[in-house]
């Protein structure tokens, strides 16, 4: 049977979230009201299309979900490219996940798991590279079109005090939802699950560690290619924890938290320039003089890509600070936070009266007559 409310044809969804990784759809699967493929795949694609979806409802939206098959921009436009031609009534897709963080925002300190959501996409590294700088072939605000109007009209409501302490709580109910969710299915499933889902609990203060940009993670001790001076790259040490590459954490920069360890944690969220660009950005140095020159606020790898198919948000969890230090610890968590803001974020998005009436089930209001 029918779920009520559960469309009927493709055109009735008007929202897509859009993945790059399998663990940021892990999150947000988990914050979806009904999933509509449960049982069989009721909506197929157009021929030529080659994206899998997960459908499903998020409070009064029908979202199609899917992960992009490839990383990066060129990745992300073509999958888009094959979402626009299944679902044609597409209004907005959230660009939902992890990314790496500039640890100083407008003066405020970011802390991983923080959320930021971009207000536009600067693809930096287009254009041409010139030996020394870096000269961008448009300004950041025609670099990919503002965002339309809709979506700067939504993001205008959480830049007041009080859209943004409503998008701040919801999505703090929606993390302890989330949470909640993950760790009744692995009680279910026991022991006999090959991989655990992961609990999405914050991995601690202790976690948190920040190194001045200057400082880079190297072996600092029996690596002739590390300490050699000659600046060649170590593979090894790139894929090396820094416990392993001995970095000092008496280096860590100081940052007063201003929340308590672990349960008391509230994902902050920023708005404001995201960077987009080809390649993982894993200098503390480049970061911080990227980040300067265009105003951002974190770099990702598919919004450029995804953005001029489709009026686009990219809403992504903090999980490491964009430099070398990176490591994989904190990507559930941010993952999950993101989530979680997306999902508060639909709910203040309005649909239009048509699509309103869809999803409750009613038909749509006339206008002149009741
Ligand atoms: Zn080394
Ligand atoms: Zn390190």
């Amino acid at each position: 049977m029918a779920s009520p409310g559960r469309p009927t044809v493709r055109d009735e969804f008007h929202i897509a979230i859009i993945c790059a990784l399998p663990i940021e759809a892990d999150a947000i699967t988990l914050l979806f009201d009904h999933l509509w493929d449960d049982d069989d795949n009721p909506y197929g694609r157009t021929p030529g299309d080659t994206n899998t979806y997960t459908t499903g409802r998020i409070g009064l939206h029908n979202v199609v979900l899917f992960v992009l098959p490839n990383m990066g921009i060129s990745g992300a436009a073509a999958a888009t490219v094959g979402l626009r031609s299944s679902y044609r009534s597409l209004e907005l897709a959230l660009l939902v996940g992890i990314c790496g963080g500039v640890p100083k925002i407008a003066g405020d300190d970011a802390f991983l798991g923080d959320v930021v959501v971009s207000k536009t996409i600067v693809q930096y590294d287009y254009g041409r590279q010139y030996p020394g700088n870096f000269a961008m072939k448009k300004t950041v605000e025609d670099s990919l079109g503002r965002a339309n109007k809709d979506i700067r009209s939504l993001l205008a409501s959480f830049e007041t005090r009080r859209g943004m302490k409503l998008l701040q709580t919801k999505a703090t109910e929606h993390l302890k939802r989330l949470q909640k969710a993950a760790a009744t299915n692995n009680l279910q499933s026991g022991g006999r699950r090959r991989r655990k889902q992961p609990d999405y609990v914050y991995p601690g203060i202790a976690e948190d560690k920040l190194y001045p940009p200057e400082y880079t993670h190297v072996h600092r001790e029996s690596c002739e290619l590390c300490l050699g001076g000659s600046g060649d790259f170590c593979l090894l040490a790139s894929k090396a924890s820094c416990a392993d590459t001995k970095c000092d954490e008496a280096k860590l920069v100081t940052r007063e938290f201003p929340f308590e360890d672990g349960e008391s944690y509230i994902p902050e969220i920023f708005i404001g320039n995201i960077g987009s660009g080809n390649a993982v950005m894993k200098s503390g140095q480049d970061r911080d003089r990227i980040a300067a020159t265009h105003d951002l606020i974190a770099f990702e790898m598919e919004g450029a890509g995804a953005w001029d198919e489709v009026p686009c948000i990219v809403i992504k969890g903090i999980c490491d600070y964009a430099d070398s230090h990176k490591n994989k610890i904190w990507q559930d968590f941010a993952a999950a936070t993101a989530a979680s803001v997306a999902k508060a974020v639909l709910e203040r998005y309005v649909v239009n009266d048509e699509a309103l009436a869809q999803a409750r089930g009613l038909k749509a209001p006339t206008s002149g007559k009741n």
